[in-house]
């Protein structure tokens, strides 16, 4: 690029009014709009978007799960380079490459202060993108309290493989870590998509001596063997705890993690733990009333089986250990993104992922 070119783009970039932004039109209909640049306070950050990915959640947010979002701009997975800074944002400057966790807690509210960000000031109040205010599938995203919630990419590692922190591995992560899982121990995951992936990767890391994948999808199997499963339970008409149990000389596993949101699937992983073993879940319950729990495999509510839920977090120090772990490539998340796009074709992606076509597992949005 010569010299002239960059001084009328840049001085394009300094007046540009709006963006593009892919957003939810209504229930069920996306569509591209053109929208203003975010406006930012003292603590906030004007982030230019570089690479996205769209989540499962993103097709649920469009299906209904929180209801209306009249034009609210979707996706929360994205990493970009630092636009615009507040007064009051110590650590960063104009031009930094950061990423931003799906979850962006105020870190000032009693239950961050009680050490749940997630649920920052109520139940999930942690997940603001997409949810209470505009999200990252857009050329510019706004970040609130941005000291915080931004972290810095270090020089050698992509955008491509930065931007899995934000939300796969950090749950995945999470998912394993709430497992309680010995070293040496026995771990059975309930789906196999990118998050039962990561937790399966994240069992190993934390010293699992035998891992069991649930997953009926074959590439997903292979996935699955490639992060760290030493066995997969993948014929549907058989009982997954019963398979479990018989893998386990009948004992049944220290930790089960419920990665795919179904009360069936919450039952076999209440079924398929042993007494005194962990039931971690990440996955989205969106269906029912209620969740129930097989009442005799819970040794009539004696057996001391823990069961533990989380959602993402998020937050600079989060952050900075996921991306220590993708710098070590102790985790390479990158076979995950089978598919990529362009962002003027988010909207075909988006489709793909609604539909799980074409064996897509992550879409990766270029800017
Ligand atoms: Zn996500
Ligand atoms: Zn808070």
């Amino acid at each position: 690029m010569n010299t002239a070119v960059a001084e009328i783009e840049t001085e394009v970039e300094a007046t540009q009014r709006t963006m593009k932004a892919f957003v939810m039109r209504r229930i069920g209909e996306t569509g591209l709009l053109e929208k203003p640049l975010p406006e930012i306070g003292a603590g906030d950050a004007l982030v230019r978007t570089t690479a996205a990915l769209i989540c499962t959640s993103d097709v649920h947010t469009v299906a209904g799960a929180i209801g209306e979002r009249l034009d609210r701009t979707l996706g929360h997975e994205a990493v970009g380079v630092i636009k615009k800074l507040g007064s009051d944002v110590p650590g960063f400057s104009v031009g930094d490459r950061v990423v931003v966790g799906a979850i962006t807690p105020c870190w000032r509210c009693e239950n961050c202060q009680r050490g749940f960000p997630s649920q920052c000031g109520g139940p999930l109040g942690g997940w603001k993108f997409a949810n209470v205010k505009d999200g990252t599938l857009a050329e510019y995203f706004h970040v609130n309290d941005a000291e915080a919630n931004l972290a810095p990419i270090p020089e050698d590692l992509p955008d491509e493989k930065a931007v899995y922190a934000c939300d796969m591995m950090s749950t995945g992560i999470a998912a394993a870590e709430n497992a309680a899982i010995p070293v040496g121990g026995t771990v059975a995951v309930f789906g196999a998509g990118p998050v039962g992936l990561m937790a399966i990767a994240a069992a190993k890391l934390l010293g699992a001596g035998y891992v069991i994948a649930v997953e009926y999808d074959g590439k997903r199997q292979d996935f699955s063997r490639y992060y760290g499963a030493d066995d997969v339970v993948g014929i549907p008409s058989l009982d997954p705890a019963a398979e479990i149990l018989k893998r386990t000389a009948g004992q049944g596993v220290d930790s089960a993690i419920e990665a795919l949101g179904s009360p069936e699937t919450f039952a076999s992983c209440v079924k398929a733990t042993r007494p005194g073993g962990t039931i971690s879940n990440v996955g989205y319950h969106g269906h029912g009333e209620t969740v129930p729990i097989p009442r005799l495999e819970w040794g009539v509510g004696m057996s001391e089986k823990t069961i533990r839920t989380a959602l993402c977090p998020g937050g600079r120090v989060r952050m900075e250990r996921m991306l220590r772990l993708l710098q070590r490539r102790r985790i390479d998340p990158s076979p995950l993104t089978t598919h990529r796009f362009p962002f003027s074709d988010v909207e075909r992606a988006f489709h793909m992922m609604a539909k799980k076509e074409d064996g897509i597992i992550k879409p990766l949005i270029l800017f």
